[in-house]
Order: structure tokens, then sequence, then C-alpha cells
């Protein structure tokens, strides 16, 4: 048997009929960038967050970065985030011009640990971008505690989290912006790159308005800016898939409670859900010592096992990259966590017969 890492043609098969009559009353409207389908998405993304504003964007990356410029981070400036996430996260600091700050991580949520936060705040930290690694929210009351002593921005870093909530608090609500991303692979994803972001702040909407679109709003230009805009064939596609959401995140935590309970007697370290939290599972993690030839056993009986991230990204080699950096960083938790992590298959049209497939041979592992 063989089980893929990924849905996302399975899903497009379930939905042929909606997203292609979706696609193509675009194609027929000539209305590509910027139109009526881009806006109609980004009313429905906003009531989905019970937020007030939505944008669309080009991809998640482009979201935190845009994000940051709105809210005048930059040159001099640092950012407290986490090493074990998505590359981007740290990108999209350095693209604005400021420095990302590493904080360790709780080992079992893998998020950021809130505890640890205030030993990396300096004169210069502006913000605290937590990351809702996995699915999973990070800790916003406490982080919202820090940020509040400190007088910090927060930026939510969802792009693995939409339908995600806190204990008795719901993403967006304790911080300046939430960013998504909605690229194939994500819970909610479109047949390539886009991304959005989410916020209640009236005050910082029209400027990432103009930053997306070349410093327009309308017609003159307001400022600089950039071309970075969510193309109404995406948003058609995200409409459609956007009622399926909590349906798929429903699904998502179905199948985590059966890995969970198939799983239970190995050994192994499964994933930890925080009491009164809504887990959406972007990703199933387990951790074992024998990362490496775990990972090929399973690949090698035919289950696309991956694993999020390898490397943490203070020790990426491309990082950092025309940065100053401070190369002395020590993470513990992280680099632990980078070295055991394995990813197993995890997608709301996974079959039971899939499903049982994984947790028997993960059974069968000698490790
Ligand atoms: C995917 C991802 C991003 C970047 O989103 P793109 O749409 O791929 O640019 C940022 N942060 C995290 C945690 C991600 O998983």
């Amino acid at each position: 048997m063989k089980v893929g890492f990924y849905g996302h043609v399975r899903q497009y098969h379930n939905l042929k009929e909606e997203i292609d009559a979706a696609i193509l009353e675009v194609l027929e409207s000539g209305k590509y960038v910027m139109g009526p389908t881009l806006a109609r998405f980004e009313k429905g993304l906003a009531a989905y967050f019970n937020m007030k504003h939505a944008i669309g964007c080009n991809s998640g990356t482009d979201a935190l970065w845009l994000v940051f410029m709105a809210l005048g981070i930059g040159v001099g400036d640092e950012v407290i985030t986490v090493a074990n996430t998505f590359f981007a996260t740290a990108e999209a600091i350095w693209i604005a011009g400021a420095r990302p700050v590493f904080v360790d991580i709780e080992p079992d949520t893998c998020n950021i640990d809130p505890t640890r936060i205030e030993a990396a705040i300096t004169d210069r930290t502006r913000a605290i971008v937590p990351v809702h690694l996995y699915g999973q929210p990070a800790n916003m009351t406490a982080i919202a505690e820090v940020a509040r002593r400190h007088n910090l921005l927060v930026v939510e870093d969802c792009a693995q989290a939409t339908g995600a909530a806190g204990d008795g608090v719901a993403v967006g609500e304790l911080s300046d912006a939430v960013c998504v991303s909605f690229i194939a692979q994500k819970n909610l994803g479109t047949f390539g790159d886009s991304g959005g972001i989410v916020t209640n702040r009236d005050d910082i909407v029209d400027r990432i308005r103009a930053l997306r679109n070349h410093g327009s709003l309308k017609r003159s230009h307001h400022s600089m800016g950039y071309n970075s805009r969510l193309d109404d064939l995406h948003a058609a596609v995200l409409s459609v898939k956007l009622k399926r959401i909590d349906e798929w995140n429903d699904r998502r935590r179905e199948i985590a409670a059966m890995y969970d309970e198939g799983l239970r007697d190995t050994g192994l370290q499964l994933p930890v859900e925080k009491l009164g939290y809504r887990h959406v599972y972007h990703l199933y993690i387990i951790e074992t010592e024998q990362r490496d030839e775990m990972l090929k056993y399973l690949n090698d009986a035919g289950i696309n096992a991956k694993t999020h991230y390898p490397i943490a990204i203070h020790q990426q080699e491309g990082y950092p990259w025309g940065m100053p950096a401070d190369l002395n960083v020590s993470l513990p938790l992280t680099e632990r966590s980078a070295a055991r992590v394995i990813s197993l298959p995890m997608f709301p049209e996974l079959t039971q017969a899939e499903i049982d497939y994984v947790i028997h041979i993960v059974h069968t592992w000698e490790g």
C-alpha cells in the first residue's frame, strides 16, 4: 500500500464541479486582478475569523512582511520569534529590515515558550511573532501579557492554523494582526500561492492595502509599495473551500484522535493538544530518537512521511545572510525537537484503510 502526504488532488476531485464553475466564472468576467471575486473572498475571510478586516496578498510570507512594514517595523528593530518554523517567518522579518531573535520552545507543544520571552527583550525589540506551529495556537494569553508589559506589537503567524483556537481565546483576539498562507498544502489552500492578513486595527488596513498594490488605493500612489495581490482566480477557489474548512479541520482532528489511540502504546512522543484548545493538525508530529532510521522505514513501507523542520533556522546554512545575527544563539529544546520530529500523513481525504495502515506500520517499527 502507498500512503501519500497531501490530499490536494483528492480534494479537487471531490469539489471539481463547484471549483471548475467558480474558475470559469472568473475567466469569463475578465476581472482577474483586484476584482470583485477577491473582494468577496476578503469579506468571507474576515467573517470567518470574526474580525473586521481581511486583505489578500501573494503569499503567507508577504502577509508577514506587509504587516511588519505597515506597523513600521524595520531597520534596527528586533522581532522575537522561534527557530522551529518554516524559513519564511524569519525571512519576512529580514525582508522588512529587522532582525529575528529566537526564543526556545515548550517541549510538548513545540510552540514558543512565553516564560522565555522576557529574557530576549532589548531596547530594540518591537514585536513578538508567535507561530501557531502544526495547527495549535501558541499561548496567546501569556504572550499578550508580556507584550503589554513591554509595549510590544504582536503578529500571529497563523500559516498552519486557519480555524484553530486557544483556550477561550480566538486567533486574532489578542494581537495586532494575523497572517495566513493559502499555498496548496495548507489547511485552506488554493492551486498555487497566496496569503492573507486579518486584523481589527482600522489604522493599518489602508496602509496594508496600499503596500500590496504599489502604494496605491485608488489612482495615485500614497507611498512606495510592492506588487503582492491575491489573484481573483485563487480567490474564487478559496471562497469555495472556505465553506468547508471547519468540516475538514474536524476530520483532521478525527484522524489525529485515531492516531493518538492507535499509537499510544508505542513509546513515541505524540502531539499534545492543550486543554480547551482547538488544534487543527496541519501536521501530525511524532518524535523519536531514531528519526532518520524510522523515516526511512516508513518511506520504504510506502508511507510518505516527512519531517518538519529537520534543521532549525539558526542552524541553516543560508542563515544569516546579510544580517547581523547572533551566531552563538543556543536553543537546546528547539534543536532537540528538530532532530526528533516525523510528520505522518495528515489530510482530510485519508481513507480508513490508509490510517489503519500507517498505525500498523508504525507498530512494526522496532526502534
Ligand atoms: C507556509 C508558512 C509560511 C509562508 O507561507 P507561504 O504562503 O508559503 O509564503 C510562513 N510561516 C509558516 C509557519 C508557514 O508554515
